[in-house]
């Protein structure tokens, strides 16, 4: 690597991951906390955010695919465990048997795949009532899982984000399968179920969102500290006349003269059209509003009366996870997992 950087990148505050966990850990009570980090960490980087939790105390982390945990492989130390959502296919079965990670169990034929191969220690995923990955809670799961090594059974909530009576049933339903399924832990919650207190948290959460400074629910505001900011740099500063029109589809016309600096960020970095006219940018603590539509690779921000703003500045996108989210109709969850891969990553 030669010292080339970027023309954007995107500030991570690693105190505030620790901050995040740390807190998400507290409201378990003595549940182990883990760490979903799939999607390559939810767009920060899955090695530099589980390097960074390894370091906290963090022991269990989640993945959705092999891919994904190979590429994690060498930070697993003794004592530290590594779960891939997805389970496996056949097509998985080679690296799995030889991986230190573990399957999550999805589907019967999951289960049968590695029954027949062998292949020691699993987790196991339930549905109890999302209908998205799992057995069903329903069954005699209890029969379908005998002669598996389980280390932990999970299941995931549907809503844990809102007040609704669909998390009590589930609750109910996996603390039914606790009884009824033998298993060294019993892990529900996500972010939003750390949120609904104790009696979610079982033997370990799996926040993902919060970790990242998403709020998943009204009781972690306040507590959750904002992870991620992206920067882009000024490539031209311009002088616009009353009438002339700005970017795309000429959306904004300027009613008088104004000066715009056009930034190296656009939707194919993640920031999507929904900031057209909506989204802002900070220099200190001055907010410059984005004017007309967001370009695959460029956006346009109103630096009017803010003469020293100049070309190679950087400029500080409002990205507040709640806020950002509200401004441009993504989840918090688009508003990560989307950002892209010419973002320069620094931790400080
Ligand atoms: C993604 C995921 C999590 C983390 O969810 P958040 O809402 O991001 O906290 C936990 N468990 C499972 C099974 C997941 O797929």
């Amino acid at each position: 690597m030669t010292d080339f950087s970027a023309p954007l990148r995107l500030r991570l505050d690693g105190d505030a991951l620790l901050s995040n966990w740390h807190w998400l850990k507290g409201q378990g009570g003595a549940a182990a906390c883990g760490a979903a980090i799939k999607a390559n960490g939810y767009g920060l980087g899955a090695a530099e955010v589980m390097r960074r939790l390894l370091g906290a105390g963090c022991r269990d982390f989640f993945v959705s695919n092999w891919a994904e945990a190979m590429a994690l492989e060498p930070l697993l130390d003794v004592g530290v465990s590594l779960s891939v959502l997805h389970g496996v296919r056949a097509e998985d079965m080679a690296v799995a048997l030889h991986s230190r990670a573990r399957p999550v169990l999805c589907t019967e034929s999951q289960v049968a795949r590695w029954k027949g191969a062998g292949g020691g220690a699993c987790d196991v995923m339930v549905d109890t009532g999302m209908n998205r990955l799992g057995l069903d809670w329903r069954g005699d799961v209890g029969a379908q899982v005998a002669g598996l090594e389980i280390v932990t059974l999970l299941s995931h909530l549907a809503s844990a984000d809102e007040d609704a009576p669909l998390s009590r049933s589930q609750l109910a339903r996996f603390s039914g399968l606790r009884n009824g399924v033998a298993a060294a832990r019993y892990s529900l919650a996500n972010s939003a179920g750390i949120c609904l207190g104790h009696a979610y948290a079982f033997d370990m959460t799996r926040p993902g969102i919060a970790l990242y400074g998403g709020i998943p629910r009204r009781e972690a505001a306040g507590h959750i500290r904002q992870v991620v900011v992206p920067q882009a740099q000024v490539l031209q500063r311009r002088r616009v006349l009353a009438g002339d029109a700005i970017g795309y589809n000429a959306t904004h016309v300027a009613s008088a003269d104004m000066e715009i600096a056009v930034l190296n960020l656009g939707y194919a970095d993640g920031y999507l059209r929904g900031f057209s006219g909506r989204g802002s940018m900070r220099v200190g603590d001055m907010i410059l509003p984005v004017v007309g539509r967001v370009s695959m690779d460029l956006t346009a921000v109103d630096v009017s009366g803010l003469p020293e703003v100049a070309e190679g500045d950087w400029l500080t996108v409002d990205y507040a996870l709640e806020e950002a989210a509200a401004i441009s109709g993504l989840s918090q969850y688009e508003l990560l997992t989307g950002l892209g891969a010419r973002f320069d990553r620094i931790w400080h």
